[in-house]
């Protein structure tokens, strides 16, 4: 494969053809990226910070652009572009730009029983860091995460998403604009091979946004290379509604949470399950809401836009065949629409049985499955029969219920009386427990982590000329060591 043709979704009409990057040119652009990353590093945070800003500055300038370009890629609606992918984006760069420098100051370390010396950890980039991405958030994942890797003084390749490398190459040429060296961010496109060249090349840290499988894989090479790696992956995230929830509310953000990017989004609402005493009422508001979403191409006055991927619409439409034949009720949608494009009307499943396929993979898809529960324990035993664990929601009026609920649930986050909005927010950590992910991004952590930490320790004062463990050892030595130990353990630690 020699190129990658890019096609809109929304129409299946061709936009451009995008060469694809050869193995050989993917490791000559990590060498000149690690060559451009020396002099990067040797620049104060400030003025790395500095740089960014100009680069989004260049985003803020060109944003319309930026959401057509969004837009004619994925069949998101151009609403979603912006306020999903932009706005995060261009706040996730304020944030660290402006924050950097005080996140990655040296900390120093005192050592508890031992005042005379003490330890500093510094933050120091990696080097280079691979990125490689999905297709559902095209400019939000890769440049937010390119964004603060050089934040940290790191160098980054990325490789975008074979569907959707046009709006990362667009972000590049901004960053170009922006007069930030050019060789210190680059993009290789391409499909797994190109990614695969990517994670084989001499990069120093891997983050890698995608599905299960393929970050395995992934996984796989970055242990045999011993270079760490970060990995993003699928979700199934549960909501939990119980009967004392604000039903209207609810209702509303279930239903944002599940359709919008038309449910491809890792955080999607992806199963409800509501206590069975308000379970007719959920159905009903939550059928409401669904009904009332205008699905089609992409416009100022539409909610739900395309999907993105071919295979991925087939997939969805099979897992709601199989739940229908499994016993579930459609509520609402089911069905393809008819046409050009990759419409698939936002679909409500309910009374799914609770082992159905569709209430255990992902859907990745704008389908919303209803099964009820009687208590708040089986309600946590449902959320976690998962092997997924990226976002859970709980939905109470009872705040004490709420943090109690979501403390038990196996999920890097659980949001409580919200849906999928903990991602625009660069100081919270973005994370998966069980198969949903390795290493966590955003955050000051997030931020720490794209950094190596050397230890450096020393001296404050020297109240003896040699240490008290070194040579020579002697009887009395061993004496007076024993009642030190004994001392230290039974007065001053008791
Ligand atoms: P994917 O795994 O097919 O591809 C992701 C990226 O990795 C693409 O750029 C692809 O070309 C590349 N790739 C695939 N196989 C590779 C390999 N063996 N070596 C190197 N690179 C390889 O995933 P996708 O279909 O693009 O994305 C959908 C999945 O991503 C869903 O499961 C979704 O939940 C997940 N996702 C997770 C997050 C998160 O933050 N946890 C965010 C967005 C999407």
């Amino acid at each position: 494969m020699t190129s990658l043709t890019i096609r809109n979704p929304a129409t299946g009409k061709v936009i451009q053809e995008v060469p694809v990057t050869p193995a050989e040119e993917v490791a000559r652009a990590v060498e000149r990226a690690r060559t451009a990353q020396s002099g990067w590093a040797a620049r104060t945070t400030r003025e790395r910070g500095a740089a960014l800003i100009r680069f989004r500055n260049a985003i803020r300038d060109h944003a319309e652009e930026l959401v057509e370009s969004i837009v004619r890629e994925t069949g998101k609606v151009p609403q979603e572009a912006l306020m999903m992918e932009i706005l995060g984006t261009t706040d996730l760069i304020t944030y660290f730009a402006r924050r950097a420098s005080r996140i990655l100051r040296p900390r120093r370390i005192g050592i508890h029983f031992y005042p005379t010396r003490q330890s500093t950890l510094h933050y120091v980039p990696r080097g280079v860091i691979g990125i490689l991405s999905p297709w559902n958030f095209p400019l939000a994942i890769p440049i937010g995460q390119a964004s603060m890797a050089l934040m940290a003084g790191n160098a980054v390749v990325l490789k975008p998403s074979e569907l959707t490398p046009l709006v990362a190459l667009q972000a590049k040429r901004l960053y170009d604009q922006a007069g930030l060296p050019p060789d210190l961010f680059q993009v290789v496109t391409g499909d797994a091979s190109t990614g695969a060249a990517l994670v084989r090349s001499p990069v120093n840290q891997v983050f890698f946004t995608g599905s299960v499988a393929a970050g395995k894989k992934v996984a796989a090479v970055c242990a045999e290379r011993l270079v760490p790696v970060v990995l993003e992956l699928g979700g199934k995230a549960p909501a939990l509604v119980f009967e004392d929830a604000d039903l209207e509310r609810t209702a509303a953000a279930l239903a944002w949470g599940a359709f919008a990017n038309a449910g491809q989004v890792c955080a999607s609402v992806e199963r409800v399950y509501v206590h069975e005493g308000v379970h007719d009422a959920l159905a009903g508001a939550l059928a409401r809401e669904v009904k009332a979403l205008r699905v089609g191409p992409p416009g100022r006055d539409v909610d739900v836009g395309s999907m993105t991927k071919p295979q991925q619409i087939e997939r969805v439409a099979q897992l709601v065949d199989g739940a229908v034949r499994d016993g579930a009720k459609v509520l609402c949608g089911g069905r393809r629409r008819e046409g050009p494009g990759l419409f698939y009307e936002p679909t409500l499943l309910d009374e799914c049985p609770k082992d159905s396929e569709i209430l255990r993979n992902e859907i990745f898809g704008p389908v919303l499955p209803i099964a009820s529960f009687r208590s708040e324990e089986e309600a946590i035993e449902l959320a976690n029969q998962s092997n997924l664990g990226l976002l859970a929601y709980v939905f109470t009026e009872d705040r004490a219920r709420g943090q109690r609920v979501a403390r038990r649930i196996e999920a890097g986050t659980v949001m409580v009386n919200d849906v999928l909005s903990t991602f625009a927010f660069p100081e919270t950590p973005w994370f998966g427990l069980k198969e949903s992910g390795l290493g966590l991004v955003h955050s000051d952590e997030g931020l720490k982590q794209m950094c190596q930490v050397r230890h450096v320790h020393d001296e404050r004062f020297r109240p003896f000329r040699k240490e008290l463990w070194w040579y020579p050892y002697s009887t009395r030595k061993l004496e007076r060591f024993f009642r030190a130990y004994r001392w230290l353990y039974t007065w001053l630690y008791r």
